[in-house]
This record gives structure tokens, C-alpha cells and sequence, in this order.
């Protein structure tokens, strides 16, 4: 039995990516209608604030889907009353802090029928799409990824990227391999890391990964938090046809060089056209391969101590 339109739909956590993508994107779709907020210090006006998930659901029981925008650390807790209470769920990127509670994530949105959304927004840019049909069915020579940006410009204030569960330089790094994982088509493995841990935090400042999607193929990552100057969110992939280069966080693609002419679309308006869609046919959409990269990368990379990080 289909939904009745427009879905009602609320969103936890109104933080920076709430306010800069998902108000927008839900405003300009008309199959969703917006109808709460829950947050514990933010509201927004003209909307029924709460201050969590389990106050909004009392409240408004009808509502039947959620947006999960919170810190990575407090998402499981929240998707899984939102579950239980029946609604559809999407989860910002990433989907938790660890895979295995996703994976238990899945088994209850099944349980309930419901649809499960793990978003990568970066898989929705503009360019991700072409780039992987130029792709497909050309020999991959070597993969080089430069995903470099300053921490203090485009997170300021956000402590819990160094908590436990915050990623660190993988907050932004993971966005590069959820694109790389959905542009070529491959058995992805982490082969080695290195990561440099501020001396104060629990989470790196830097990363460089060797992963491995074919044999003898080299596919290098580099992540950093401390660029200035130039910020670059490049992948270049070498073929045996050319080289074809994704910059701007997949919203460009060139190839030798050569601007490609890509349709004007934006990422969370497509997001949300991809999670009313799912919604429509009880699906669920969970990819863990970038998130499973970067538990492996955790799990058996190389650390260095580096300096404290002060913002
Ligand atoms: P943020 O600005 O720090 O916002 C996080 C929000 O989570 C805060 O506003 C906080 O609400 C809320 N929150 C914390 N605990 C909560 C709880 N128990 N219940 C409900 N809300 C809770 O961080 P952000 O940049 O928006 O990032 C949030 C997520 O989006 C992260 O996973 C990040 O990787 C992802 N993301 C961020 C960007 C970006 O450009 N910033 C882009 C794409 C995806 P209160 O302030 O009310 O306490």
C-alpha cells in the first residue's frame, strides 16, 4: 500500500548540513512536507521544536519518516526509535560509527518493513553519474585521490569530528571513497594506512591509504586537514583510454584535461528524489564498502603521534 503524499517528515539534529542542504532540498520537493524538528539546543521558526527523537515521535506520532543529520556518535540510538516507531529513515553520511550497527540497523528496518537510506551525498554530485559510464568497461591503470581541505574553515567549532566515532580527516575523506566505490565497479580492500593522530585527539588529522580494487592496479589516497590556500577534492583515475579527473567533490569532470559538459544537478535535491523513491517501494539502500575502508583503515593501519590540534 503506497504512502499518502506528501510524506511527513522530520529531521533530527539542525545542525550546519541540516540548514545548508536538507532545508533547501526538502523545501523545493513537494513530496515531502516538513512538519518537525528535533534538536537539543537549535530550533527553527515556525516549526514544532523538540528536544529529541523520543519527544517529537510522542508528540506527533504521524510522522513517517525521519532525517537523521545528528553527530555520527548519537545516529544508531535515533534511527533505531525512529524504526521501531515505523517511520522510513535516512542517514547522513556516515551511516554510524561502526559497520556492525548498521548492519543491525538493516535487520530492523526489514523487521519493519520500512525503507533504510545509508545517503553518501557525494554519490548524488553531478559528475559521479557520467563518471561512471565513462568508465565502465575501460582498463583502470592507476587511481591517485587528493581530498585536501583546512579543518578550521569548513568545520569550526565541531569537536565531536575528534571524539570517538568523529572520523577525523575521514569525515570528508569517506565522501572520496564513497564516490570511488560507486564509479568503478571492483572487490575494494585496504592494502595499508598511515594515519597521524593530534596528540589531543582520538581520531586522525591526515591519512594516506593504498587500497586495492584490481590486481597490480596502485590506488593511492591522500587525506589532509590542514590545507590552506588551494582546498582540492580531486579524484584522477588513468585508463587506458585517457585520464579521466573528478574535481570539486564529483560536481566536475574532465578527461585529459578536457572540461566534460554535465547537467546542472545538485546533490541533496537528488538525494531526496532517491529516498522518495525508495520510500515508494519499501526498499532499503545500505552500501557499507567506504564506511568498511575506513573501519579496516582503523583496524590494522600504521599510526603516528603528531602535534596537538588547536582551532
Ligand atoms: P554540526 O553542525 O555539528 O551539527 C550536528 C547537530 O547534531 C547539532 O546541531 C546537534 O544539535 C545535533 N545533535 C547532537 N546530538 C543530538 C541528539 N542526541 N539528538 C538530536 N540532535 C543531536 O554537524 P554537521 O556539519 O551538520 O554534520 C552532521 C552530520 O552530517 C555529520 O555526520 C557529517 O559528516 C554530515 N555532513 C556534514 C557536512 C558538512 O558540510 N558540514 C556535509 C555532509 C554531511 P544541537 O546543536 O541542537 O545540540
Amino acid at each position: 500500500m503506497g504512502l499518502p503524499l506528501p510524506i511527513r517528515i522530520a529531521i533530527v539534529g539542525l545542525g550546519k548540513i541540516a540548514r545548508d542542504q536538507h532545508l533547501p532540498a526538502l523545501a523545493a520537493n513537494p513530496t515531502f512536507n516538513l512538519v518537525a524538528i528535533a534538536s537539543p539546543h537549535n530550533q527553527l521558526d515556525g516549526l514544532p521544536c523538540y528536544a529529541n527523537l523520543q519527544r517529537l515521535l510522542r508528540e506527533q506520532p504521524e510522522v513517517n519518516a525521519v532525517s537523521l543529520c545528528t553527530t555520527p556518535q548519537v545516529r544508531y540510538e535515533a534511527a533505531l526509535q525512529a524504526l521501531r516507531h515505523g517511520c522510513h529513515v535516512l542517514l547522513e553520511k556516515p551511516p554510524g560509527v561502526t559497520v556492525s550497527e548498521v548492519q543491525s540497523l538493516v535487520s530492523v528496518a526489514r523487521d519493519k518493513n520500512v525503507t533504510l537510506f545509508a545517503s553518501w551525498h557525494s554519490r548524488h554530485a553531478r559528475a559521479v553519474e557520467p563518471a561512471r559510464q565513462w568508465l565502465a568497461g575501460r582498463k583502470i591503470l592507476q587511481i591517485t585521490v587528493n581530498w585536501k581541505e583546512d579543518v578550521r574553515v569548513w568545520h569550526p567549532g565541531q569537536k565531536w569530528i575528534w571524539e570517538a566515532g568523529g572520523l577525523g580527516v575521514f569525515d570528508p575523506g569517506i565522501n572520496a571513497l564513497s564516490i570511488l566505490t560507486r564509479i568503478i565497479r571492483a572487490n575494494w580492500f585496504l592494502k595499508e594506512a598511515l594515519m597521524s593522530f593530534p596528540a589531543n585527539c582520538a581520531t586522525p588529522i591526515a591519512a594516506q591509504l593504498q587500497l586495492h580494487c584490481s590486481e597490480g592496479v596502485p590506488v593511492t589516497v591522500n587525506l589532509d586537514f590542514l590545507q590552506t590556500g588551494r582546498q582540492t577534492w580531486d579524484i584522477e583515475v588513468e585508463t587506458d583510454a585517457g585520464r579521466l579527473t573528478l574535481s570539486m567533490g564529483g560536481t566536475q569532470m574532465f578527461i585529459d584535461s578536457k572540461a566534460v559538459d554535465i547537467a546542472q544537478t545538485d546533490e541533496y535535491p537528488n538525494l531526496y528524489r532517491h529516498f522518495a523513491d525508495l520510500i515508494s517501494q519499501h526498499q532499503i539502500d545500505v552500501d557499507l564498502a567506504p564506511l568498511q575502508l575506513v573501519a579496516d583503515a582503523f583496524l590494522c593501519g600504521r599510526r603516528t603521534e603528531v602535534a596537538p590540534f588547536v582551532e
